[in-house]
C-alpha cells in the first residue's frame, strides 16, 4: 500500500481506496509533489479515503485494508455511493456504504463530491491535530 504525506509534512497520509468514478475526484485533489510514501511514519495520522461505488466483492479486500492501519486510522466516505450506495443502492451486488464494514469519521456528499470538499477536510483534520 502506498500514502499521500498530503501536506509533506508527515502530519497526515492519506491511502485512497479508489473504486469508480469518484476517485478522479478524490485523485484530483492529491497536492502537486505530495511524496509518496510505502508506510505510515511514527506519529502520521493515517487516513483512509473510500471513493467510488463498494460492491460485496470487493468489501472484504476494502475491509482488511482499513483495518490494517490500525485503530486510530481516520475513515474518509467520499461520495454517495460510499455513503450508502448512491445511484446503485438498489443493486444485488452493491454494499450498502462503508460503514457496513468499518466505522466512519466523516462524510463527504456528492455524486461527484468536488476534490475541494476533501481538501478542505484534511486541512481542517491537520489544523485540529495542531499542525498549521
Ligand atoms: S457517487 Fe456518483 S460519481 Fe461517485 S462513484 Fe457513485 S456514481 Fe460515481
Amino acid at each position: 500500500m502506498q500514502f499521500v504525506d498530503w501536506f509533506g509534512d508527515g502530519s497526515i497520509v492519506v491511502v485512497d481506496l479508489a473504486l469508480a468514478c469518484c476517485a478522479v475526484e478524490s485523485e484530483f485533489a492529491v497536492p502537486e509533489g505530495a511524496p509518496v510514501l510505502d508506510d505510515v511514519p511514527t506519529g502520521s495520522l493515517p487516513v483512509a479515503i473510500v471513493s467510488g461505488t463498494l460492491t460485496d466483492a470487493v468489501s472484504g479486500l476494502v475491509r482488511d485494508r482499513i483495518q490494517s492501519l490500525g485503530p486510530n486510522v481516520h475513515v474518509v466516505s467520499f461520495g454517495a455511493c460510499a455513503a450508502a450506495g448512491g445511484p446503485y443502492w438498489d443493486s444485488y451486488s452493491v454494499t450498502k456504504g462503508v460503514d457496513q464494514l468499518v466505522h466512519v469519521d466523516h462524510y463527504i456528499a456528492g455524486c461527484p463530491p468536488p476534490p475541494s470538499a476533501l481538501t478542505s477536510h484534511l486541512e481542517s483534520l491537520r489544523s485540529a491535530r495542531g499542525s498549521s
